[in-house]
């Protein structure tokens, strides 16, 4: 049996209560006031095991945004619709030494590093057919589904002062479109910004590191979207770049296909057992939480759960 059965709520309580405090090493993201009026002492971690089930401590029902945790499920959109070529011959599968924003690459090789990072995954939703919205409410469809919560719903006001704010994404978005890699208007980097914003619980974020995992099944056994070959893509994305340009040291350190976000949420997934997500704001210099951090790191040397 797998040592991710053995997970308990007592154990994940002892683990969260021994991490908490590192919130006092990071710094809740304040790009946008919304971001910032956030508590820093929240504090989740939940596993959803090899069976589907779901174990948790802490404010697992707490709700935050996404942000970048939102990738890879653009990237699912936009490889059924197009294939994995296609999508591909537009960006790089490239890690990273750069920061989420970095224009990396644009200029250099005229495409971006990888689907992780934010040009590559302006460019990846933008590659979702549909005119307005309708590309946005592809990924919180499929968000909806893999969660089994039909409330998931993007923060209007995250999504307006995303959108006022987003000067280097505008940017990159103009790049691509100058490069060719994008022909369609702004309403298409609107769509990466309401991704952004989707406001979910750690609960449901554990449930779809479990997606990824295993497969792209459910957590209750649904096989609808079951794929072999794009739960393979996303998690080694997510192992090459899913924590900006500290993935190369969390795949030593670590070792597990995992993608953070700015919200404070991370999301992991042990391949072909089971999903973890931890969310507490406060951020490292990297982007990512450091009570996440630091949770993972212990979940991960107890249960023996790294890939290597
Ligand atoms: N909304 C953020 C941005 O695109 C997300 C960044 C992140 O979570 O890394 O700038």
């Amino acid at each position: 049996t797998s040592p991710i059965s053995e997970v308990s709520k007592a154990s994940l309580t002892t683990i969260l209560n021994k991490n908490r405090h590192y919130y006092l090493d990071g710094k809740v993201a304040d790009y946008i006031p919304e971001l910032g009026k956030m508590d820093p002492k929240a504090v989740a971690i939940a596993v959803v095991n090899e069976k589907g089930l779901l174990i948790g401590a802490g404010d697992m029902h707490k709700k935050f945004t996404m942000q970048s945790i939102s990738k890879p499920i653009a990237l699912m959109v936009a490889v059924m619709e197009n294939g994995e070529e296609a999508v591909f011959k537009k960006m790089g599968y490239f890690g990273t030494d750069k920061p989420f924003n970095h224009f990396s690459n644009l200029e250099t090789m005229g495409k971006p590093l990888n689907p992780m990072m934010n040009a590559g995954a302006i460019l990846t939703t933008s590659l979702i057919s549909g005119d307005g919205q309708v590309p946005f409410d592809k990924i919180l469809k499929l968000l909806r589904y893999i969660t089994d919560n039909p409330t998931l719903d993007y923060n209007e006001t995250v999504y307006a002062s995303e959108k006022e704010t987003g000067h280097r994404n505008r940017g990159m978005f103009y790049i691509m479109k100058n490069a060719g890699l994008i022909s369609g208007s702004e309403e298409q980097l609107d769509n990466y910004f309401r991704q952004c914003s989707i406001e979910l619980t750690t609960e449901d974020l554990a449930k779809i590191g479990y997606f990824f995992a295993q497969q792209c099944v459910r957590f209750d056994g649904d096989q609808r979207y079951k794929n072999p070959e794009i739960s393979k893509l996303i998690q080694s994305q997510m192992l090459i770049a899913g924590m900006y340009e500290f993935s190369g040291e969390y795949a030593r350190t670590v070792g597990l296909p995992s993608k953070s976000g700015v919200g404070g949420g991370i999301m992991i997934s042990v391949p072909n057992e089971a999903g973890i997500a931890v969310f507490s704001a406060p951020l490292d210099a990297h982007g990512n939480s450091v009570v996440g951090y630091h949770m993972i790191l212990d979940l991960v040397r107890h249960y023996n759960l790294g890939i290597f």
